[in-house]
């Protein structure tokens, strides 16, 4: 469980890695040991097989020599030679010095150990180094041969000879005969310490005159023991030059019951006298071959190493087991092939899975990549850089491809709303900006409109106050002129008239403060006024004085919407303005009148604009700043209250009154005035 929540926390590029390498891991040790025990069999079951095959030759060269020695054998026993020595003689012999020289002729032709001839009753007559004495003439060895005689043709057989018959037969190879036994691991004890016993091949023929009537026999034969040429010549035939690969070198053995009686297996090292002759056969082996008769195919340890061995056993002319045939080929270098392949094995599974591993990991890395990207663009995004992107991630996208084309997608979605929202962000930031200073306008415009109340009041009071003195003085003037009479009065006319005008003056004062400060009578509500009625209005006024000059009034109205106002108040603006432009040209020019609907911001019709202009000397740059202060005139009767009066009135409804010097030509001057339709809360008359 640990484990398991262990991998679980992985990266999934080790993840991917292990479920890559698991069945590797798994299967190819699997495969490996497969392959090394099936080898393991499949290479004995050949090497068996081989031993198996190189016995059958060596069995059959050691026949072929059983057949050469029997046919050699009949050979001599048909030989002319063998029957003109015989001659007539029933069974004597003529002459043993002929005898042996025939004999030993016979001999060294054939390439035999010894040879002799015999009675037809198996009395040994003569050898071929001289007549048997009488004592040795019945030989044992005789019977035992001629029982080997397979058929018509003399076939030979293996026989084992007692030392003292030898003697009899060939006392020249006794000095080979006798081998010391040496002791050897494995072999079954023994209290022997030599093989004294002689083991030939032996063949006897029949020898018969033209009658067929039986006159002796011949017996010849091959010693066996030490007998080097002979065993040297199988292993040749069994394991030429170059018959064994690997450096694997062949032996040839044979065995007189469980001693090595001639071999070419080396005892030690590799000199060819030192020949393991007189070791002696592991117990299994003789158990096996002698004992049980079987042949023994399998590996076995030979003196000092393990070979791969063939035995079989051998049987003299009576049936008797009496010795082994043994071929067989070191398995070192077979066992080290072994030792290769499953070190190739192991070395080509560590090359599989090296490889495996660098694959996979490259493969994970192309796979991952598109997700690693991904995380880092996701990193990327939340570090605040908003246009990174995974981007094109292979030219066939997989389905992590698609979900990074999706990734992309959702972040551009995002970026988009994101703008979007920053937008409406900054225009909201924007619009409480802007209301925050219509706020702040529409304040500082009722702090206005409160001290301009005040003010108001207060000049109210005071024209009040300043009226009665003024009547006061204007009925004691009259009173004055009564009592001078019209004499008196006359002389101080001028100075009257002066006082006269005086008194009108601080009357014009008075009434034109106490419009401002808006008496009970103007204090009406508020009208939806339609610009050009006002106007219409507001000249009707001053018709008399305009049709005292030469003024050309032009009216342009385009105006649709109305100003909301108090009728009575905007008409006394108008007239002011009115009143100033005709002041401005006293004998002639033009008097334009302009109505136009006035604009919001957004294009919406908020209000109406009147303009005044005159063609007159237009405003002095030193006067337009001045111009809407209290008491500013550059006339003589003038009081420089009107304009200041007007804008008071204009900006009680939360209008303007602007002037400039008109750009459109002509001299003069253009006042206009701005009004709303609906007159902001703010800026309500108190
Ligand atoms: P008043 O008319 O009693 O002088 P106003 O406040 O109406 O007081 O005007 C102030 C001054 O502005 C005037 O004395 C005059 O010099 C100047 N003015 C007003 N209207 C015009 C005009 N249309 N052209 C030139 N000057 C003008």
């Amino acid at each position: 469980m640990r484990f398991y929540e262990r991998f679980q926390r992985l990266p999934i590029r080790s993840k991917l890695l292990a479920m890559v390498l698991l069945p590797l891991v798994v299967v190819l040790p699997l495969l490996g040991l497969l392959l090394l025990v099936w080898g393991n069999v499949a290479l004995d079951r050949l090497l068996i097989t081989k031993v198996r095959s190189d016995l059958a030759v060596a069995q059959g060269y050691f026949e072929r020599v059983l057949g050469e020695v029997g046919s050699s054998t009949a050979a001599m026993a048909d030989s002319q030679a063998l029957h003109r020595a015989l001659g007539d003689s029933a069974a004597a012999p003529v002459d043993p010095g002929v005898w042996v020289a025939l004999l030993q002729a016979f001999k060294a032709r054939e390439g035999l150990d010894f040879i002799n001839l015999r009675a037809p009753d198996g009395t040994l007559l003569v050898t071929d180094f001289g007549a048997a004495p009488a004592t040795d003439r019945r030989s044992p060895a005789f019977s035992a041969a001629t029982t080997a005689t397979v058929g018509v043709r003399p076939h030979a057989s293996v026989e084992v000879l007692q030392p003292d018959e030898l003697a009899r037969l060939a006392p020249a190879l006794q000095d080979r005969v006798v081998v010391p036994l040496v002791s050897t691991r494995n072999a079954a004890p023994t209290d022997r310490t030599q093989e004294d016993r002689a083991m030939v091949v032996l063949a006897t023929a029949p020898v018969r005159d033209e009658r067929g009537t039986l006159r002796g026999h011949v017996q010849a034969g091959v010693l066996l023991n030490r007998n080097l040429p002979f065993i040297d010549h199988i292993n040749e035939i069994v394991y030429p030059e170059g018959a064994l690969p690997f450096g694997s070198r062949g032996t040839a053995t044979l065995f007189l019951d469980d001693v090595r009686i001639s071999t070419n297996v080396r005892l030690f090292g590799d000199d060819p006298k030192n020949r393991a002759i007189g070791t002696r056969v592991s117990q299994a082996v003789r158990d096996t071959v002698l004992g049980g008769g079987q042949p023994w195919l399998d590996r076995a340890f030979v003196v000092n190493d393990w070979y791969v061995s063939g035995y079989l056993p051998l049987a003299d002319g009576a049936g008797r087991r009496v010795g082994m045939l043994y071929v067989g080929y070191l398995e070192r270098p077979f066992t080290w092939l072994k030792y290769g392949v499953l070190l190739s094995i192991g070395v080509i599974f560590f090359a599989v899975m090296i490889g495996a591993t660098v694959v996979s990991l490259r493969w994970a890395r192309s796979i991952f990549k598109p997700l690693e990207q991904m995380a880092r663009t996701m990193q990327q995004v939340e570090a605040g850089k908003l246009d990174a992107r995974v981007g094109a991630v292979g030219h066939h996208p997989d389905e992590i491809g698609r979900l990074a084309a999706h990734l992309d997608h959702l972040l551009d979605v995002i970026d988009d709303k994101t703008r979007a929202l920053q937008r409406w962000g900054d225009e909201l930031d924007r619009k409480v900006v802007e209301r925050t200073h219509d706020l702040e306008q529409a304040q500082a415009q009722l702090l206005r409109s409160e001290k301009l109340a005040t003010v108001g009041q207060l000049t109210a009071s005071i024209a009040h106050e300043v009226n009665n003195p003024i009547a006061v003085i204007q009925g004691n003037l009259d009173l004055l002129r009564e009592l001078l009479g019209p004499q008196t009065a006359a002389k101080v006319d001028a100075e009257l008239r002066l006082v006269d005008e005086q008194i009108e003056r601080m009357r014009l004062i008075v009434t034109q403060l106490l419009q401002f400060a808006r008496p009970n009578e103007y204090a009406g509500y508020v009208d939806s006024v339609h610009a050009s009625r006002a106007l219409d209005d507001s000249l009707l006024l001053v018709g008399p004085q305009l049709a005292r000059t030469r003024i050309a009034v032009q009216r342009d109205e385009q105006a649709t919407a109305s100003a909301a106002i108090n009728r009575q108040e905007l008409q006394q603006v108008l007239l002011n303005l009115l009143i100033n432009a005709l002041h401005a040209m006293p004998d002639s020019g033009t008097l334009a009148l302009r109505t136009r609907d006035w604009h919001a911001a957004d294009g919406r019709v908020q209000g109406v604009q009147i303009d005044v202009a005159d063609s007159g000397p237009g405003l002095g740059p030193e006067l337009e700043s001045r111009l809407f202060q209290p008491f500013v005139t550059t006339k003589t009767d003038g009081t420089g209250l009107g304009l200041w009066i007007s804008r008071s009135l204009i900006e009680r409804y939360g209008g303007t009154l602007t002037a400039r010097n008109r750009d459109d030509g002509p001299s003069g001057a253009v006042f206009s005035v701005r009004l709303y339709s609906e007159p902001p809360a703010a800026t309500l008359p108190a």
